[in-house]
């Protein structure tokens, strides 16, 4: 019996662990690395309902950093797969979205502790293989970002159920926070398994069922996920996971009557072109799809001729190359003045210069591979660019070989043309292009950041001013989601630094805040009246 207004606990950050040599922690993620890399090739089946489906078309996975090597295989389907997936999710509907919210909530706090406890090596090694991320990386995003999203997302659960209205003497207003009516659409980004469990599991926890699609590349991390959510108690059909193409998958989607949501986290183009399908669809549906994505962006760092010159380097070395650049908050433009750029430049080199690379097996590679060959050879293609264009200069990197795995020396591009295409183009790879500006000039070349790319995700501003600061934030207000000062533009923590980007970046729904949760409900409004009226005549009648 539900009869108690229930606390939850104290959602407090999982705690990063360092991985330093000869701690325990690393001797373990090395060991479950070293096993899953060499054990027989797994097959990673869809999961529809109660049941693994698996079918006769077998996609390859293999690391990014050692490409001939096979980790195993996942199963493509077509669109009766979805069909099944959509019918599985409403049949699980009823009974999900009407179990008492704390039911579902210790689920998801489960699911916390089983990944602080006896998921953690899987998950981080099946990042490291499948996403080629280094210890660090992989601990962050796929142990303690997922775990923060489970545990803060509970607590604003909590917060969004106990918003309710006013009532006077004689009414009692409630408000009701109904699951959306029909299900959600998940579709994930390679980039973060965290992002790819909160995508689903978020929707989820407000009662909402499932069809998930992950991106083929991060397959492998996926399956360790859905046997997370398993072995926390998520009954069968609230997350259905398919591998279908998203073409096919968007074309049963998208015409269903019962499409309520999409919850998407990838580039630009393919969100905008959902979200025209949706559009064009519209009256197919029951209700009007909540729509809530978070797409590319052209992060910025932008130094003050106050600033301290190995802060500014520092910021652009980790801002832009931890994950090889693909964070989505990666810095991958920098606006630096003439005063201090001499310094920077050397420091940045040097810094650069000394990043080792190659497989995170060695824990000593800052960098790994870039997730595969379409984006190797985008990468790429931007770097030859570079090399043909006079108006940039390729001061450290500039490399790249896939020939065992899909490396790029990180490299960083002075340009004289705060315009050049890689200053204004989503690149997503270990390329930074850095504008060396007049350094009197620090106001205008605000307005130029902010007119220089469509996105609006992430930004910071290194200064010694307090002026310089204060206009920088008053400048920039409409340039960045997120903004930093004095610190690189990555790192957002559950909790503590609510993400997301405007313009061509997405909603700004906010992932990890209670006002994304907010976008999984539909409220309704119950007012009672304890003695109701018997006559129709109000006072202004009377004559
Ligand atoms: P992507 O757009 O290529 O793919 C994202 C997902 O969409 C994948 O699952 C993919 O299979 C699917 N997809 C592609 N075309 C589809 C279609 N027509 N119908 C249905 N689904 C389709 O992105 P990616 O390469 O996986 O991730 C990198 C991008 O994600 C970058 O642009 C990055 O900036 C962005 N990103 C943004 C954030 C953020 O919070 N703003 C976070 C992570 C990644």
């Amino acid at each position: 019996m539900s009869n108690a207004f229930y606390t939850v606990p104290t959602a407090v950050n999982e705690p990063i662990k360092s991985y330093a040599p000869g701690s325990p922690e690393r001797t373990a993620l090395l060991s479950v690395y070293k096993e899953m890399y060499a054990q027989k090739p797994i097959d990673v089946p869809m999961y529809i309902g109660d049941e693994e489906v698996r079918t006769a078309q077998k996609i390859e996975m293999s690391p990014p950093h050692d490409h001939k090597h096979v980790i195993g295989h996942f199963n493509r389907g077509n669109a009766g797969h979805v069909e099944k997936a959509i019918e599985s999710a409403l049949a699980a509907k009823d009974a999900w979205s009407s179990l008492p919210w704390e039911q579902r909530a210790a689920i998801f706090l489960k699911a916390a502790d089983l990944l602080a406890g006896p998921f953690r090596e899987r998950m981080n090694a099946a990042t490291m293989l499948a996403q080629s991320k280094n210890v660090f990386q992989a601990e962050i995003d796929a142990a303690c970002e997922m775990i923060d999203f489970f545990r803060f997302n509970v607590q604003y659960m909590t917060q969004v159920y106990k918003e309710q209205p006013e009532s006077l003497p004689g009414v009692w207003n409630r408000l009701e926070y109904r699951p959306l009516e029909g299900f959600v659409f998940a579709v994930t980004p390679f980039n973060f398994t965290s992002i790819a469990a909160n995508l689903c599991a978020a929707p989820a926890m407000m009662g909402n069922v499932i069809v998930w699609k992950p991106a083929d590349s991060q397959v492998y991390s996926a399956q360790v996920i859905m046997d997370l959510f398993k072995a926390a108690g998520l009954p069968d059909g609230v997350i259905n996971m398919v591998t279908v193409d998203g073409p096919e998958a968007g074309e049963v989607i998208f015409k269903h009557k019962l499409f309520s949501a999409l919850h998407f986290t990838g580039s630009t183009g393919v969100f905008r072109q959902l979200w025209k399908t949706i559009g064009n669809n519209l009256d197919m549906y029951r209700s009007y799809p909540r729509i809530v994505g978070e797409t590319g962006g052209k992060d910025f760092i932008i130094a003050h001729k106050s600033a301290n010159a190995a802060e500014v380097a520092t910021a652009l070395s980790r801002g832009s190359f931890e994950f090889q650049g693909q964070k989505c908050s990666a810095a991958s433009r920098g606006y630096v003045p003439s005063n201090i750029w001499a310094e920077v430049k050397s420091i940045l080199v040097e810094q650069v210069s000394s990043f080792k690379m190659g497989s995170p097996e060695d824990n000593t590679n800052f960098i790994n591979a870039v997730i595969d060959e379409r984006a190797f050879d985008k990468i790429s293609s931007y770097i030859t660019y570079c090399k043909d264009h006079k108006d940039a200069e390729i001061i450290v990197g500039g490399e790249f070989d896939k020939s065992k795995g899909y490396f790029i020396s990180p490299t960083v591009v002075v340009t004289t043309d705060p315009k050049f295409r890689t200053m204004s183009e989503e690149i997503f790879g270990p390329v930074l292009t850095i504008y060396v500006y007049e350094a009197d000039a620090f106001e205008a070349t605000l307005d130029l950041l902010d007119e220089t790319s469509e996105y609006a995700l992430t930004g910071s501003i290194l200064s010694q001013d307090r002026y310089a600061i204060e206009l920088a934030t008053k400048k920039l207000e409409n340039a960045a989601g997120n903004f930093y000062i004095n610190d690189k533009c990555t790192g957002a923590v559950v909790g503590q630094q609510p993400f997301g980007g405007a313009r061509g970046s997405g909603t700004n729904d906010k992932a990890g805040a209670a006002m994304n949760l907010l976008r999984w409900v539909q409220a309704r409004t119950i007012k009672e009246t304890f003695v109701p009226a018997t006559d129709y005549h109000y006072p202004f009648l009377q004559e």
